[in-house]
């Protein structure tokens, strides 16, 4: 974020914060789990694939990666050879060059009439199309392993479908500039995770954790921070990817198909200023907490009525708390200490484990911040209007009313705030990072990380009227 004015934070930091802690409903950002990474490690612990004789689970987690590696391109082709007809109105020929692993040992090898070493590939992927060219080639030795192990046996299928996605733009001579070619590929992954998801005859099941992984994957698989989408080499930011992915996976190929001629928005930015781009487009903490509270009144003051006509939104108050557990409400006991913040209706405050969220705040940036908090005003506004505030339906809820906030800071109708780059993606991380939790078979209550960024997703494209 970038602050438009700055004398506000410190004034009100002073003057705002303070009072008498009260219970509140929870909102569970559990301390292990705020860093994505550390998280989805933890959480691939163990080894699991399907049993089922002709069908094999992909899932979040380490699976054998020479079968999931054949299942999944047996299944990808079944997808294209009816999807690119209904798609292209043409047939799909198989990769007449296949699918190639590639290891350090492997001999130099060809594309289009250039030599490509291991060396050329290590960490990635690619699809080569030419005249004597057609097959897709992966790093076999450190990028899939790596993937298995950290998201699941679904990561590297998830790959090879964006990687199929190319040799179908191949086929159908598509003509696009790079991101929306990238994003188009992403996109017709999602497409391909629908049909293995809900198809009985191909040889892929997945699990639900396998779709909050693949929205992992997606935001793993991302530019460097502050790339614009103009530069020839872009990918899109984690934002952008997520979305695509999620285009194909709601609306099918068709919908992708569309992208050159109606590119889905991207939020690239480049950095303002040179001081930004030193700080990674991060305010310090206690210049953002001071912000968001501001930001976030202003947001529901303007916003509460779509929420409940004619109702006027009671400001609450912000209190931070300086050590974990934050204090009973009311009659009910005391949070667990991972709870990180709550709304306590009794006397209309926010309260929040200091510590807890200025980590976060170093460690996912100042967005992180943003969403957790925002989190906190979404409680308000739901029982200020007479809403459910637990359950699935009302997490998701407020997962969309955090887009929706973002929106109007991205959108300039915010005075105090400006998106920096990597803002969306920090809010992503957010969110998948906190619908993780390790050693749970089951998704967390609130929904998983692709149900709670689909919200995200749907507040940040279509405001507050999306979120209800
Ligand atoms: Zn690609």
């Amino acid at each position: 974020m970038r602050a438009l004015s700055t004398d506000l934070g410190q004034q009100r930091a002073n003057t705002v914060y303070g009072g008498s802690p009260r219970r509140g409903v929870e909102f569970l950002v559990p301390a292990l789990v705020v860093l994505l990474v550390v998280a989805l490690v933890i959480l691939a612990l163990s080894v699991r694939h399907g049993r089922a004789s002709n069908v094999t689970t992909l899932s979040d987690r380490r699976g054998d990666l020479s079968t999931a590696e054949r299942v999944t391109v047996d299944s990808v082709t079944q997808y294209w050879l009816q999807a690119m007809p209904a798609t292209y109105g043409r047939p799909f020929r198989e990769l007449s060059g296949g699918y190639q692993p590639r290891t350090p040992s492997s001999p130099p090898w060809t594309c289009n009439g250039q030599r490509v070493t291991y060396n050329g590939i290590k960490g990635n992927a690619f699809y080569c199309g030419g005249t004597h060219d057609d097959y897709v080639a992966y790093d076999a030795s450190f990028l899939f392993p790596q993937l298995n192990r950290i998201f699941g046996s679904v990561s590297p299928a998830v790959v090879l479908a964006h990687e199929t996605g190319h040799a179908v733009q191949h086929r159908a001579g598509v003509q696009a500039p790079s991101i929306v070619i990238e994003m188009q590929a992403d996109c017709f992954a999602g497409a391909w995770t629908r049909f293995a998801q809900r198809s009985s005859d191909d040889p892929v099941a997945l699990t639900a954790g396998a779709l909050d992984s693949s929205v992992a994957v997606m935001l793993t698989l991302r530019d460097q921070v502050g790339t614009p989408a103009t530069n020839p080499q872009a990918h899109g930011l984690g934002f952008d990817r997520v979305n695509a992915y999620q285009t194909g996976y709601d609306h099918g190929a068709a919908s992708c198909a569309r992208f050159p001629r109606q590119p889905p928005p991207t939020t690239e930015l480049p950095f303002h200023t040179l001081a930004e781009a030193l700080t990674g487009g991060n305010l310090p903490y206690e210049q953002a907490v001071p912000l968001f509270d501001r930001s976030l009144n202003d947001f529901w003051k303007g916003a509460f009525p779509a929420v409940r006509p004619g109702a006027t939104f009671r400001t609450p108050r912000a209190v931070p708390i300086p050590v974990a557990p934050l204090p009973a409400c009311g009659g009910a006991a005391a949070p667990d200490r991972d709870v990180a913040l709550h709304y306590c209706p009794e006397d209309n405050s926010i309260q929040w484990v200091d510590p807890l969220l200025r980590r976060l705040h170093v460690q996912l940036g100042d967005t992180a911040t943003g969403t957790i908090l925002s989190d906190g005003w979404g409680r308000a506004a739901q029982t200020q209007a007479g809403r459910p505030t637990s359950g699935r339906r009302a997490g998701l809820q407020r997962d969309c009313y955090t887009g929706a906030w973002l929106s109007t800071i991205a959108n300039g109708k915010e005075p105090l705030l400006q998106l920096s780059p990597g803002d969306l993606d920090e809010a992503l991380t957010t969110i998948v990072a906190s619908s993780f939790r390790p050693g749970a078979e089951e998704q967390s209550s609130r929904g998983g990380a692709f149900e709670r960024t689909d919200a995200l997703r749907s507040g940040v494209l279509g405001g507050i009227s999306a979120c209800h």
